[in-house]
Formats: C-alpha cells, structure tokens, sequence
C-alpha cells in the first residue's frame, strides 16, 4: 500500500516519484549525466542491477537516471502497471517491446491500421529474422483470434488507430491470448492513460509515443512503455541495455513538465475534437466523419466500455475525391498547419489516402488535429478553406 493509493490521479501525477526535493527545489533537477558514481565497492556493485521494484544507485545513464526514474514511476501508475521506461521514441518503445515477445520463426497477429512505420517494423523488417505477421482488420475479436497459429508469439493493438479509429475487443483478445501464452502488446497513443487503460482489460505491454499528448508540446520525441515488473526486468537487461534506445534526460525533464497537464489538456482537446466533428457532421463537402466521440461512432459501445473519453484527432472522408481539390483545401488552411504528428498544443493538418481491409478501393482521408486554439477560429478555418478549395458538395 503506497501513500498514493488514497490520492486522486492528478493529485499523484503531480507529486510522485518526486518526494526528495533536492535543496529544496520544487521542480526537480535535470540529471544531466551520463554516469554514477560511487561511496565504495559494495554501492558501485549494487548499482550493476537495474531490475526491481526497490530504488537502488544508479550506474549509467544508459540504463537508469533519477530524472528518468521520477517520470517512469507516474507513467506505471497512471497505466495501472508495476513499472514505466521511457524510450527515445515512440518507435524505440514500439521496436523493443516487439522484440522482447519474439524470436526467430515467431509470428505476429497486428492490426492492419497501426501506425505506419509499425507495419513496416513487422511487415518488412522482422522477416530478415525469420518472424512473420498476419494483419487483420480487428473489428471483431474473431478476425484476430481466428490468425494465431501453433507459433504467434505476440498480439499487436492499437485501439482506436490513429486515422480511422478503428476499436479492438481488448478484454475478449487478451484473455484468449493469456490462456494460449501469447503476449499482447498496445499502443495507447491515441487515448493516453487519461482516457483508457488497456491494463485493466489485460493487456501485457503497454507503448506509447511520448511526443504526443504525453510530451503535449510538440517540443520532443519520446517513447514510453509500461508493464509488469517481471517483464520489465528482462526487457531492461536485454533490449533497453542492447539496443540502446534511452531516452535523454533533458527530454524526460520535458515530458515530465508535458505530462503535469496532461489531464487539463485531454480534456480540452476532447472538447474541441467533439465541437468539430459534430459540426463536419453537417458540412455538405464531407462524406464520412471518423471520430470514437461521436455519437454515431458504429464501435460506440465498445468505445464506452474501454475508453473514458476521445481525443483531439479526427478525420474525415471528403465527398469529392479529386486529389487537385483536397490539396488546394489543405493549402488554404491558416490555422491548421500540414503537418504529421499531433498531440501538442497547435492545430494540423494531414491529407493522405488510405486502404484498409474492408474497402475496396483506396480512398482520400482528411487527419485534423485540434489543438489548443479557440474552437470557433478552428471551425472558421474549415469553412474558408472548403469555401476557396471548391470541393464538390453531397
Ligand atoms: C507517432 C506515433 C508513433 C511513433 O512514435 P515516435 O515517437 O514518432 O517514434 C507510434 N504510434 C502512434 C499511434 C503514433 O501516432
């Protein structure tokens, strides 16, 4: 029983891992170091053992670093896990996590909307390694747990992906796969701990691109991934101490002031998400809104199960398809920028096509992400750019 426990979530994403105020600051140091060192043999023995619960010296920054430590114990409790590392990136967490669950002849079941550079990490390099994936579109539980085979190793989610939002049945796949030894793995990018905790549903590994909404200011590229303890040990000893994918502790100091407000800017980002998408509902140029706040959301009640609320990032299917006429309305945005990634505090734009399992044809998908601007000055925006573009209307 931690003295947490009896604290609300905001409460103790403000203070723990930070109970030594050192000199009395009460923002903590950066330790921008890149070794420990140490009293005499049996301390610098100790520190060689970066596995479990307990706080132990530091070695090397590679590792372990206490600005890190601090970040990575509010990242495990706010995802209900026994234990956080921060990664160099999204992709560094996503990559280790992966490899963790494989070995050569391993095959994977992956969702076939997860990020994309994801489906390249499974679809064009681990077959170097003799691991294979089968992408399914995770609709159902079904359509996932019909692909394992006698070798599936691991079981890749994201639920909602960040395009077209797409749900995954996360208590019915990770009880099937727990009982058959299959490890799964979640991407919960999209909804941060503030929105959903795949934990509570059963999933084993849990990633996150930190220079989303956990970083929240567009200032960083970060990983993080949280799990059991166990898990965690070996993933230390092998893929965070192999590979080498560590986050800076400059960085961390920065997530770790991002994540402070993450609750706040969650639930504006929320609002503003649910203001544009009902208000896209009713623009004639647009066909088709893909948004988990919605109340015609078709996944709706899994999303009331499994999430607590829905994001800043939408997207939206234009009724005309003319590639010519969807650029021209991206170019005469003001507000919202083009650009990838989301989770900061601006407004953007990605135009981009899309064909997933379950349609027939590639199709011409608009991504907004809404920021932290006045909802009215976002929605203005859209309706100048559709005005000038000239996109055909339904
Ligand atoms: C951006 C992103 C990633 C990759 O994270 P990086 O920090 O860019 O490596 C992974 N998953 C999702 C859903 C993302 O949006």
């Amino acid at each position: 029983m931690s003295r947490y426990d009896r604290l609300g979530l905001e409460s103790q994403i403000q203070h723990l891992g930070e109970e030594e105020h050192v000199l009395g600051a009460v923002t903590p140091p950066i330790f921008q170091t890149s070794l420990f060192v140490h009293e005499d043999c049996s301390a610098f023995e100790k520190s060689f053992d970066a596995t479990g619960a307990e706080r132990k010296p530091h070695n090397y920054s590679r590792i372990s670093n206490p600005t890190l430590d601090m970040l990575e114990r509010k990242l495990a409790r706010m995802e209900h896990c026994e234990a956080g590392k921060v990664f160099g990136s999204g992709m560094a967490a996503i990559s280790a996590a992966i490899m963790h669950c494989v070995e050569s002849g391993s095959h994977v079941v992956a969702i076939d909307t997860c990020y994309g550079p994801t489906r390249m990490f499974l679809e064009e390099y681990l077959p170097k390694f003799g691991v294979t994936t089968t992408f399914v579109a995770g609709l159902c539980p079904e359509d996932v747990l019909d692909a394992i085979r006698p070798e599936t190793k691991a079981i890749y989610l994201e639920s909602p992906g960040s395009i077209l939002f797409r749900l995954q049945d996360l208590e019915t796949i990770c009880s099937t796969a727990r009982a058959k030894g299959i490890a799964t793995i979640h991407d919960n990018s999209y909804s941060s701990p503030i929105f959903q905790n795949p934990a509570d549903f059963g999933v084993d590994i849990i990633v996150h691109s930190a220079s989303k909404y956990l970083g929240g200011h567009s200032d960083i590229v970060a990983g993080a991934m949280m799990t059991s303890q166990e898990r965690m040990d070996a993933i230390i000893q092998h893929e965070l101490a192999l590979l080498g994918g560590i986050l800076a502790p400059f960085p961390a100091w920065l997530m770790l002031r991002g994540v402070r407000t993450l609750p706040i800017r969650m639930k504006a980002h929320q609002e503003v998400g649910n203001f544009v998408a009902n208000w896209l509902l009713d623009q004639p140029e647009v066909a088709q809104v893909f948004h988990p706040g919605l109340p015609t959301f078709p996944q709706r009640e899994l999303f009331t199960k499994q999430m607590r609320g829905s994001g800043g990032l939408l997207s939206f299917e234009p009724v005309d398809q003319d590639e010519a006429k969807i650029r021209a309305f991206a170019d005469a945005l003001e507000l919202y920028q083009l650009g990838v990634s989301w989770g900061g505090f601006e407004s953007l734009c990605v135009p981009l096509t899309m064909h997933p399992i379950g349609w027939n044809e590639r199709r011409w998908v608009v991504r907004l992400f809404n920021g932290l601007e006045t909802p009215t000055d976002l929605l203005a925006d859209l309706r100048q750019a559709f005005d000038r573009a000239g996109l055909a209307k339904r």
